[in-house]
């Protein structure tokens, strides 16, 4: 199949009467100032596919059980805990399951790319599987059966919460150490070897939330030059947390303490002043919005015409 597009966005700017040739399902060549010829499938406008930049796929099983309210108290810690109660009943062949529906429900929906942001690695109770990366080799199969380009993204998880409090409940699924971890990271990147070219891996240091300062110190140095993709300050409960006990608000300290650059990826940057919105802007960081959570869960609003005003770099996730 051959197409011809009147105009076509082709890296960063835009190109006109382009014409693509397509061969065994991908695009072989491109030529813009190009004439249609007989056949050709004739457009108005082309654009690259989107990435969709955070996921966690086992959750849309679970859409539908909390978008309403049953009680005055639903919040974001109230649907995690639902959420914890789900996974209780997830097996490696749900995961898969599931994962693959959902990556085929994104290319429908024009996402040619996702950020899997995977952090349920454990049987429940948190008792390892045989291979300690079960459950990233699931989620990569079902990148490969579905044909989605993949940044998996293994998620570090250590702790309940900024004292360092144990996991527990549903939390046990996520634990490990950063020696566990490391190894689930170069189980999965041997794993995604075989895969096409859009396949990459990065890492997930969960939150501030959920580890500590020297493990994310620690797994940040142990892959330098991988994706960072991390969730920042979606919760004003868990801005305050952070500011009382590390003497600084989440972006503000991780802009301060770690080498944030093009490589990281912030989800719901949504409570930043205005010095952190500009600071996140000029890092050349992506902030990671997630509009349908962050509207559902009555988060906030991301502070958008000041990160652009700055230069900011943003993407959109699915997330649930
Ligand atoms: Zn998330």
């Amino acid at each position: 199949m051959n197409i011809f597009s009147r105009r076509a966005r082709l890296g960063n700017a835009w190109a006109v009467n382009v014409r693509l040739r397509i061969a065994q399902g991908k695009i072989a060549t491109i030529a813009s100032a190009a004439e249609p010829q007989a056949g050709d499938v004739v457009v108005d406008t082309l654009l690259p596919a989107l990435a969709n930049l955070h996921s966690h796929s086992f959750q849309r099983a679970m859409a539908g059980m909390t978008e309403y309210r049953a009680q005055d108290r639903e919040s974001f810690w109230t649907w995690r805990t639902l959420m914890y109660r789900f996974l209780d009943h997830l097996s490696p062949d749900h995961i898969a399951a599931i994962a693959a529906l959902t990556f085929m429900e994104m290319q429908k929906a024009g996402y040619a790319a996702v950020g899997e942001f995977h952090y349920v690695h454990h049987q429940p109770g948190g008792q390892a599987y045989d291979n300690p990366a079960e459950l990233s080799l699931q989620i990569i199969q079902a990148a490969a059966l579905t044909g989605i380009g993949l940044t998996h993204l293994p998620v570090l998880y250590t702790y309940g919460g900024l004292q360092a409090q144990p996991l527990a409940g549903g939390q046990l699924r996520f634990g490990n150490s950063v020696d566990a971890f490391c190894d689930i990271v170069s189980l999965s990147e041997k794993a995604m070897a075989a895969l096409p070219a859009d396949t990459c891996i990065g890492i997930a240091p969960h939150s501030l939330r959920a580890t500590s300062e020297s493990d994310l110190r620690q797994a940040l140095d142990l892959h330098a030059g991988m994706p960072v993709h991390m969730h920042i300050a979606e919760q004003t409960k868990e801005v305050e947390e952070v500011a009382a006990m590390r003497g600084a608000r989440p972006v503000e300290w991780v802009l301060g303490q770690c080498e944030v650059n093009e490589q990281w990826c912030l989800i719901h940057a949504t409570h930043m002043t205005e010095s952190e919105t500009a600071a996140l802007a000029k890092s050349g960081a992506v902030a990671g919005l997630c509009p349908i959570t962050e509207a559902n869960l009555g988060d906030g609003i991301f502070n958008g015409a000041s990160y652009v005003a700055h230069g900011g770099t943003f993407g959109i996730g699915s997330d649930s």
